[in-house]
């Protein structure tokens, strides 16, 4: 191995050579575990592979086949011979903490440095709801032990919890330490938004060329949205009225005006708006468009140590962007700058980083989202899941759909009476998903189902709750759990010990109709055909969370359920065609007769 790997001074014996692995095991090189899982060397092969060419693998990684040990071995062993950096990027905070286990039994093997990072908000010791140094005010923790906290924080791989105890020990900031500390990591545990922002990416914060960057996508089916997310904006003439009465930016008063009536004269024309609306004005009367006046506008603030006026600054940003759908709309009316082509954002991103490896255990199809986020040359795989296939029934139940035109009093009790059927049939809980919460709450009004417990999720569901109920569900063996596919709890929650055995997906969760949703499809059919267009705005992104739903109820190679699709359209070829090909589902009429063998083990 290369002479570059780096070694953070704990480890006399591990300095005196390049790499060293303590003990061999069947995945070899950084591999943590003892055995290589079924499925998983083939993984493996091909995220070393893929990182060590200077690709890009897309890896479609059902639940239980140990990606996170997978990419991190990978990605770790390229890095260490290289002298790269990995960058692990997640969508929410939670999925960190396998990051950090699996780094913990990497270290074991070899001593490696490791970051785990959340929002500065959040590692704050000051005060959490408006860090003070945000406002360039002093805080008794940001002095010279961050740099002596750094150095603690690079011996082992810590929680970011116990990282921010080790910095009050020190006292020392948090979030600066660990900065400071990332600079020098090997591995960096992260949001999707230190590559995928518009803020300033981590790599350059820290001065790494992008081309020493290996980026690891975990989860990432959600990466596309919230890409599109991060390059939204949306503007209402309030914001632009508070701009032009701000004293600091007295400068661009006639700016702000000429830009309100523009605002106010697009209004009037409605429909789809071209960047002229706004810019053409601006452009004819002050020499800028919206993109120059926001870099304006913030460089102001920036020098005056002012903050405010973000939502102004991402609108204007935002306006004049490639890939964008602009209209206007509500009650008071706001205009919308909404991204519908993420490769806009994506492909400069993966064109600059070393490799990376983008997966999920619903990355389906792969190379869909390679179109979708314009990774070039990027190998898609597709394993098939680890567990027996034999504990898995999966059944498609036609004779009801969920479309919108037979969503009425019939349809509900309907759907109750079939849910109540189930419920008679499977010993131990259930778990029905519907598409919305309104579908929930009007088949829960119908619902009998007696000798159940029946739990309803409800809007803004937060961890706590979430947790109690898996903590619930796990004492429990007669629940029937109502949730929504979108909500807290259909992906990303691990209902352990096959406490559900049973999921039903009521309906197909097609996106519904909306401004935004059409004109994501309009750009893909422009871009891939009407064909692959449609699949890819309506039908794929529906079975991806049917699929994550379904994964709730099967987490080990032990667990036992039944999963069942509640929709006509579940048996139309083109949807059976698109579920992944080891999920082998079988149409049936009569629910009872058709789960009675399988939880009697027949
Ligand atoms: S320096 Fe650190 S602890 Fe102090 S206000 Fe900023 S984030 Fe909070």
């Amino acid at each position: 191995m290369s002479t570059n790997a780096r070694h953070h001074g704990h480890d006399a014996c591990m300095e005196a050579c390049d790499v060293r692995y303590e003990t061999e095991s069947d995945g070899g090189g950084l591999f943590p575990h003892a055995c290589v899982r079924d499925g998983q060397a083939e993984f493996l092969e091909d995220a070393r592979m893929c990182i060590s060419q200077r690709t890009h693998l897309l890896a479609h990684a059902p639940t239980g086949l140990g990606k996170t040990a997978v990419a991190l071995t990978a990605a770790l062993e390229t890095a260490l011979e290289e002298n790269a950096r990995v960058l692990f990027l997640t969508s929410r905070q939670s999925q960190h903490a396998i990051a950090v286990e699996t780094s913990r039994a990497i270290w074991r093997k070899h001593r490696i440095g490791v970051v785990d990072l959340i929002a500065r908000e959040d590692m704050c010791l000051a005060e959490r709801d408006t860090p003070p140094c945000r406002e360039g005010r002093a805080c008794f923790f940001a002095h010279a032990r961050c740099g002596q906290a750094a150095e603690v924080l690079l011996e082992y791989p810590l929680h970011v919890q116990e990282a921010t105890r080790t910095c009050l020990r020190e006292r020392a900031c948090p979030y600066t330490s660990a900065i400071m500390a990332a600079r020098s990591a090997d591995l960096v545990i992260g949001d999707y938004n230190h590559a995928f922002s518009r803020d300033p990416s981590l790599a350059d914060r820290l001065g790494l060329p992008a081309k020493d960057v290996i980026l690891v996508i975990d989860e990432a089916h959600n990466l596309p949205a919230r890409v599109m997310e991060n390059f939204s904006a949306s503007l209402d003439r309030q914001r632009i009225e508070a701009a032009v009465s701000c004293p600091p930016l007295h400068h661009f008063r006639d700016d702000l005006i000429i830009l309100r009536d523009a605002w106010d004269e697009a209004l009037k024309t409605g429909g789809q708006m071209e960047p002229e609306a706004l810019d053409g004005p601006l452009k004819r009367s002050v020499g800028v468009d919206c993109g120059g006046l926001a870099e304006e506008i913030g460089e102001t603030l920036r020098r005056k140590g002012e903050q405010g006026h973000q939502e102004l600054i991402s609108f204007l940003s935002a306006w004049g962007d490639h890939g964008m759908v602009r209209y206007a709309d509500g009650s008071p009316a706001r205009l919308h700058a909404r991204l519908v082509d993420p490769s806009e954002v994506c492909r400069n991103i993966f064109s600059r980083v070393r490799s990376s490896l983008v997966m999920s255990g619903t990355l389906h199809p792969p190379s869909m989202f390679a179109d979708i986020m314009g990774v070039e040359g990027a190998i898609c795989r597709e394993y098939p899941s680890p567990f027996p296939s034999e504990n898995r029934l999966v059944l498609t139940w036609g004779g009801i759909t969920s479309r919108f035109r037979m969503r009425n009093e019939a349809f509900f009790r309907n759907t109750a009476a079939r849910l109540a059927q189930v419920c008679r049939s499977v010993p131990g809980n259930v778990a029905a998903f519907f598409p919305s919460y309104d579908m929930l709450e009007r088949t829960r009004e119908h619902l009998r189902a007696p000798g159940r417990t029946v739990v309803a999720e409800r809007r803004g569901f937060g961890k706590n709750e979430q947790d109690a109920l898996v903590e619930a569900l796990a004492r429990s063996g007669d629940t029937l759990l109502l949730a929504t596919l979108g909500g807290a709890l259909y992906e990303g929650v691990d209902f352990r010990n096959n406490s559900l055995s049973a999921v039903v997906v009521v309906g197909l969760p097609l996106p519904p109709p909306s401004r935004e949703n059409l004109a994501y499809r309009e750009h893909l059919e422009r871009r891939f055909g009407p064909r692959r267009g449609e699949l890819y705005s309506t039908t794929y992104p529906a079975l991806i969370k049917v699929l994550q739903a379904a994964g709730r109820a099967i987490r080990s190679e032990r667990d036992r359920a039944a999963i069942i699709l509640m929709d006509d359209r579940y048996q139309l070829p083109g949807v059976r065609a698109a579920l992944p090909a080891d999920l082998n589902t079988e149409r049936v009429r009569d629910i009872e007769a058709a789960l009675g063998p399988f939880f009697k083990g027949e």
